[in-house]
């Protein structure tokens, strides 16, 4: 076992709200030594084949991931799937529904935002005229366009007046919930985890999910105190699940989480990695 494997499974590129091409994100993992990643795009597998194409050239270990955004009671649950194969045909459609209640939600948040005087196009968010884009347009992008026309002066700024659940256009969208995100998930061969479990912040709903059937939860994460984390990782290790763990690496939209700032050991990966090839091997 090599005491020096990190794998990052934790990050999002431009295909989501991160600020590095999938590319870009390969060559950084290899510039930090990383021996493993996954990229873990909100709601999309977009650009995935091209990612593993480029990780294959490079001889950087990449697993197939997503973070899929869904709801328990009215609560916010980010659930993340590995190794699935990149054509699965459910995840793919599931994708492309979330892809539908961003665009109406993005539409929704911009018609707000303009009763309260922000004048914002949807080409200053998506840099197009057209719908016809497919990466997953999320609030952050909406704060990056709020910046850049000077109506906030952080990110933090926008969400806490404009677009955070207390702020004053804020609106929920379309939502899917824990369960059937699950089924999509395993139809497709995928392994379903709890992503950053400490963000639910509600003991009701964390006992709820413990008792759903996932894979495993993520015990480690860059902003984790050590108390933390372990609390986590006692927790999956109680359920039998893996731990899986990596930065939530964004780029310059939230600079506080660098790539490879937390990662899983070698034998972690590997089941991962193991599964992944299995899984595509399966389909083809
Ligand atoms: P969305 O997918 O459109 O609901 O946006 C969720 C994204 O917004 C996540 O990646 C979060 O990291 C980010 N986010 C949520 N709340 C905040 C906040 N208060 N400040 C900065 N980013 C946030
Ligand atoms: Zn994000
Ligand atoms: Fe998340
Ligand atoms: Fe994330």
């Amino acid at each position: 076992m090599n005491d020096f494997f990190r794998a990052d499974l934790h990050c999002h590129s431009t295909s989501s709200d991160g600020t590095l091409t999938p590319k870009e994100i390969i060559q950084l993992a290899l510039q930090k030594n990383l021996n493993g990643l996954s990229i873990t795009d909100h709601d999309t597998i977009e650009n995935y084949d091209e990612a593993l194409q480029f990780a294959k050239e490079k001889n950087l270990p990449l697993i197939s991931g997503v973070e899929l955004s869904a709801e328990h009671r009215n609560k916010s649950v980010h659930i993340l799937a590995y190794g699935f194969p990149i054509d699965a045909l459910p995840l793919k459609k599931f994708c492309q529904k979330h892809h539908e209640r961003r665009k109406n939600r993005l539409k929704n948040i911009l018609e707000k935002l303009n009763h309260h005087g922000i004048q914002l196009s949807w080409n200053d968010v998506t840099h197009t005229n057209s719908d016809d884009f497919h990466h997953s347009i999320g609030r952050p992008h909406l704060a990056m366009a709020m910046m850049k026309k000077g109506y906030v002066s952080s990110i933090q700024e926008a969400f806490q007046k404009f677009l955070g659940e207390k702020g004053l256009c804020f609106v929920p969208g379309e939502a899917f919930s824990v369960e059937e995100t699950l089924d999509v998930i395993h139809q497709s061969q995928g392994l379903a985890v709890i992503a950053h479990p400490h963000l639910i912040n509600d003991t009701s709903i964390v006992q709820d999910l413990l008792a759903m059937n996932f894979d495993g939860i993520e015990g480690y994460y860059a902003r984790f105190s050590k108390s933390e984390q372990d609390r986590w990782v006692k927790i999956g290790m109680k359920k039998g699940w893996l731990i899986t763990g990596g930065s939530d690496f964004h780029g310059d939209v939230k600079p506080n989480s660098s790539l490879g700032s937390s990662w899983v050991n070698e034998e972690t990966f590997s089941i991962l990695y193991q599964h992944f090839q299995q899984s595509s091997h399966n389909k083809i």
